[in-house]
């Protein structure tokens, strides 16, 4: 018997595919003892496993997250790039700052990802970058298609397990490509196109890419914000807790409280008005789903 070290890059019908440095994947079962580590298995997670004599290997021990997400179901990611172009199709605020909300959620750094700047027009990139900077996130202004700045991207992600997040349009599948060309799949839509069908699992897979993996995950479009606690909302705004100490009442939720610094962050513009409108907006959608429920 032997014993080995790796991490899970795919689950399918009760095996786990290992990645244990070796040219070949080691499929891996779990023992019935262990269901309880098989509940909790998934994509992402390092294990340790044990090869019989007959070749079969069984995981036996799961090693700790450094961070988890539900939806969809992934553990250890290093880095979430939030994807989206300056213009055709135009900018998200919202969208890109509940991404964003989902990240600081998971505790997994984000960064940005803004493409297509060959079609901006002037001053539309800085605008976002400052809104984005000043919230403390880095921003990478790209061309995925005139090779703009991709291989500051590349050098950012180089050897980590990454995740592209973002609408389709925006270019994530020309940006793979850019920064490895070959690399076709990302984010639901494109993986469907490939094959995988209608019907999607919520389990990512990991695909080798720049010296790391990439997270392919089906179903990253769905938000699910709502299961989101409302009075942990404003944590996943950073830069907001720099001015809490201005607020009288504690929690403060920023919005009706007369004394608050976070409101006067915002009137002295140091906090993006985008960014405060986004968290009103999540805000209401996370409270008026607990009204529904
Ligand atoms: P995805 O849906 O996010 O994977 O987006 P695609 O990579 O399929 O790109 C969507 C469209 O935007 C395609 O027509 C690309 O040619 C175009 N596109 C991608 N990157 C750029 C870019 O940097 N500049 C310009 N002008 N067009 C781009
Ligand atoms: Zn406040």
């Amino acid at each position: 018997m032997s014993i080995g070290q790796g991490r899970i890059i795919k689950t399918y019908n009760g095996y786990y595919y290992v990645d244990s440095g070796t040219d070949e994947l080691v499929t891996c079962k779990v023992k019935g003892k262990l269901k309880q580590i098989r509940f909790s298995l998934c994509t992402g997670d390092i294990v340790e496993f044990e090869t019989n004599h007959n070749g079969e290997s069984m995981i036996t021990r799961i090693l700790p997250r450094r961070n988890f997400m539900l939806r969809p179901t992934i553990a250890n990611v290093d880095l979430i790039i939030v994807a989206f172009a300056c213009i055709n199709p135009d900018f998200s605020y919202l969208l890109a700052d509940k991404l964003l909300v989902l990240a600081e959620q998971a505790g997994i750094p984000a960064v940005i990802c803004l493409n297509k700047i060959d079609l901006a027009p002037a001053g539309l990139v800085a605008e976002i970058e400052a809104v984005y900077k000043r919230a403390g996130y880095e921003v990478y202004a790209i061309s995925a298609q005139q090779g703009i700045n991709v291989g500051k991207l590349k050098d950012r992600l180089y050897g980590k397990i990454t995740v592209f997040a973002g609408p389709s349009g925006v270019g994530k599948s020309s940006t793979l490509n850019a920064i490895e060309p070959g690399m076709q799949l990302v984010t639901g839509s494109v993986s469907e196109k490939i094959g995988r069908g209608k019907h999607t699992t919520r389990f990512a897979h990991l695909l080798p890419f720049a010296g790391g993996y990439l997270a392919d995950t089906p179903g990253f479009g769905n938000l699910n914000l709502e299961e989101l606690d409302d009075k942990k909302l404003a944590a996943c705004f950073r830069e907001f807790a720099g001015f809490e100490d201005g607020c009288k009442f504690t929690p403060c939720t920023h919005t009706h409280e007369p004394i608050c610094g976070v409101k006067d962050a915002l009137a002295a513009g140091e906090i993006a008005q985008s960014r405060y409108e986004s968290y009103l907006t999540i805000l209401e959608e996370i409270k008026s789903k607990k009204e529904k429920d």
